[in-house]
C-alpha cells in the first residue's frame, strides 16, 4: 500500500524534528597526543581543526604528530611491551578489555554524539551500530585473551610486539575497536593513528583507557594526516602494520614495508555486488539494497554499490527502489529521524561529484532524490544510476558515497561473471528464496564476505576482510587474532 503514496502525501506525513543535544558531547577546545598514558603537546606545536561536516563549524583543535612524536609513541609502546604487557597474563589483559568495553557502554551516548558531530553520520547509526559494536568487539576479545592456547594457533602463540594501526574516517571508533581489541588480547602494544577528519572519538577513547587504568604506553593515540601515518609505517620499531583505508594508500604501504621485518594486514576498498534474483522477497530486498548503499552515506568499503538485478524483475525493482530513495530523510545528522547524513569532507564530496558526472557523460540514466539539502555543510542527495554497463567508471571505481549503479543479468552464471568483474573482492550480497541457488552463487563469488538475504551485517564473532585489491588479513572472530600473533 505504501507503494501507492505520492511524494506530496508523504510530505504531509513529515516528521517533526527530534534532535539529540550536541551538548552531551563535551568536546574540549583542543586535544594533544596520547602518549605513555597522558596527553602531551606535539613537538612541532602544530595543530589542525576538525570540522562538523554538516555545518562546516570547527569542533576542536587537534595535534599534528611529527616524526619525532611518532618516535616517542613507538618508544612508549615498546617500553610498555617489554616491561609490562608481555609479562601480563591473558586473564589480566582480559580484565582491562572488559573494563574498556563497560566504560564505552557507560559513555555511549556521549560517544554517539561525538561520532555524529565529527563524522556527519546519522545519530541513529552511531547510537545503534557504531558504539554498541565497538563495545562488543572489546567484550568479544576480552573473552579470547586467556584462551589463546586454544585458538588453533599452536600451544603457546606469541604476540608480535608493537602494532602500528592506521584507520579511516568512515567508522572512527568502531575501526579503533577492530584494531585495538584483538591486538591487546593477543598481547601486543599499540600506536593508533585515527583519520584527520574524524579524530575525536579516538581521543575520548584515550580518556576511557585512562579511566580503565590501562598501564601507560600500552595504547598510544597519535593524531595527524597522511605524513603521520607514513612515519608510523616507516618506523623501524614497529613490528606490525594494520591499515584500513584506500587501495591507493594500501598499495603504497605494502611497497614500503616489503623490505622490512614488519607483518602487514590491509583492509582496502570495494565495489560490492548486491545480486537480486527474480524470486527474492521483494520488500526485504528493497530495504536490503537501500541499507547496502545508503547506510553511512555509502562511506562503507563493503557497500553494495553495484546492484545486479535479474532482467525479468528489473523494471519493477528499479521503480520501487527510486520511490524508496525519494523517501529517505536527508539532513541534520543529530536528528533521530535522519536516514542519510552529511558527506564527511569537502574532498570526498568533490570526488563523488566527479564520478557521478562521469556516470552521466558515459550514458547512464540518473535518478536523484528530490530531497532538499541544507545550505551549509557537505551534502549529496541519494542517487541511483540505471542503464549502467560494466565498462562505466561508476561500475568499476569506488565512489564511497550514496550512489548506486544498477546493472542487469539473465542467468546465475552471468550474475557471477559480472559480480566478479572487478579488481576488488570485499563483499557481495545474494537475494533469493532458494538456498541451493544462493550457495551455488556464493561459492563462485570472489569476495571475502557474502551475505545472503541481508547486507551490511557485522558481528565481532565473524571475520571480515577482502581478497585481491580489497586487501588481505581478517578482522573479527578467531581469525582476527591471527593478525596479531606470530603464527
Ligand atoms: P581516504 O581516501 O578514504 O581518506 P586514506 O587511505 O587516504 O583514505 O586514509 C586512511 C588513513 O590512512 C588515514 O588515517 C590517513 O591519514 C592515512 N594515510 C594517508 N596517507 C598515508 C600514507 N602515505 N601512509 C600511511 N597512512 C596514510
Amino acid at each position: 500500500m505504501s507503494d501507492e503514496l505520492t511524494n506530496s502525501q508523504l510530505g504531509a506525513m513529515a516528521y517533526d524534528p527530534a534532535p539529540e543535544s550536541a551538548s552531551i558531547a563535551r568536546i574540549k577546545p583542543a586535544y594533544g597526543l596520547f602518549i605513555n598514558g597522558e596527553f602531551s603537546d606535539p613537538s612541532s606545536h602544530e595543530a589542525f581543526v576538525t570540522l562538523n561536516p554538516a555545518t562546516e563549524e570547527p569542533l576542536a583543535s587537534v595535534a599534528q604528530a611529527s616524526t619525532a612524536d611518532v618516535d616517542r609513541a613507538v618508544y612508549a609502546a615498546r617500553r610498555a611491551y617489554d616491561t609490562v604487557w608481555s609479562k601480563t597474563t591473558g586473564a589480566e589483559r582480559s580484565k582491562y578489555l572488559f573494563r574498556i568495553a563497560r566504560i564505552i557502554q557507560e559513555r555511549s551516548r556521549e560517544l554517539a554524539v561525538v561520532e555524529t558531530l565529527d563524522n556527519g553520520k546519522p545519530i541513529r547509526e552511531s547510537r545503534d551500530i557504531d558504539i554498541p559494536l565497538a563495545a562488543a568487539h572489546f567484550f568479544y576479545y576480552a573473552g579470547w585473551a586467556d584462551k589463546l592456547d586454544h585458538a588453533g594457533f599452536g600451544p603457546d602463540p606469541k604476540p608480535l610486539g608493537v602494532a602500528g594501526q592506521i584507520i579511516p574516517w568512515n567508522f572512527p571508533l568502531l575501526m579503533a575497536a577492530w584494531k585495538l581489541a584483538p591486538a591487546l588480547a593477543a598481547g601486543n602494544t599499540c600506536v593508533l593513528k585515527p583519520a584527520e577528519t574524524t579524530p575525536l572519538s579516538a581521543l575520548i577513547l584515550a580518556e576511557i583507557l585512562q579511566q580503565a587504568e590501562l598501564p601507560e604506553g600500552v595504547v598510544n593515540i597519535i593524531t595527524g594526516d597522511g605524513s603521520t601515518g607514513a612515519a608510523l609505517v616507516d618506523h623501524p620499531g614497529v613490528d606490525k602494520i594494520a591499515f584500513t583505508g584506500s587501495t591507493e594508500v594500501g598499495r603504497l604501504i605494502q611497497q614500503r614495508v616489503a623490505t622490512s621485518h614488519k607483518h602487514l594486514t590491509l583492509e582496502l576498498g570495494g565495489k560490492g555486488a548486491n545480486i537480486v534474483f527474480e524470486d527474492a522477497p521483494i520488500d526485504e530486498m528493497i530495504e536490503g539494497i537501500i541499507d547496502g548503499i545508503f547506510f553511512n552515506q555509502g562511506h562503507v568499503c563493503c557497500a553494495g554499490s553495484r546492484l545486479l538485478v535479474q532482467e525479468s524483475v528489473a523494471d519493477d525493482v528499479l521503480r520501487r527502489l527510486i520511490r524508496r530513495v525519494d523517501q529517505l530523510r536527508v539532513g541534520d545528522p543529530l536528528d533521530k529521524n535522519t536516514d542519510v547524513g552529511a558527506i564527511n569532507s569537502a574532498a570526498q564530496l568533490a570526488r563523488i561529484k566527479e564520478l557521478t558526472a562521469y556516470g552521466e557523460e558515459e550514458g547512464a540514466t540518473r535518478y536523484t532524490s528530490t530531497c532538499s539539502l541544507p545550505d551549509k555543510g557537505y551534502w549529496f542527495a541519494p542517487t541511483v544510476f540505471a542503464d549502467v554497463s560494466q565498462s562505466h567508471r561508476i561500475a568499476r571505481e569506488e565512489i564511497f558515497g550514496p550512489v548506486l549503479s544498477v546493472l542487469t543479468f539473465r542467468t546465475p552464471e552471468e550474475a557471477v561473471a559480472k559480480a566478479n568483474n572487478t579488481n576488488y573482492g570485499l563483499a557481495c550480497g545474494v537475494w533469493s528464496e532458494k538456498g541451493s541457488r544462493t550457495l551455488w552463487v556464493a561459492e563462485r563469488l570472489r569476495a571475502g564476505v557474502v551475505w545472503a538475504n541481508t547486507y551490511n551485517r557485522f558481528d565481532p564473532t565473524s571475520p571480515f576482510g577482502g581478497v585481491r585489491e580489497s586487501g588481505f588479513g581478517r578482522e573479527g572472530g578467531r581469525h582476527g587474532l591471527e593478525a596479531y600473533l606470530n603464527v
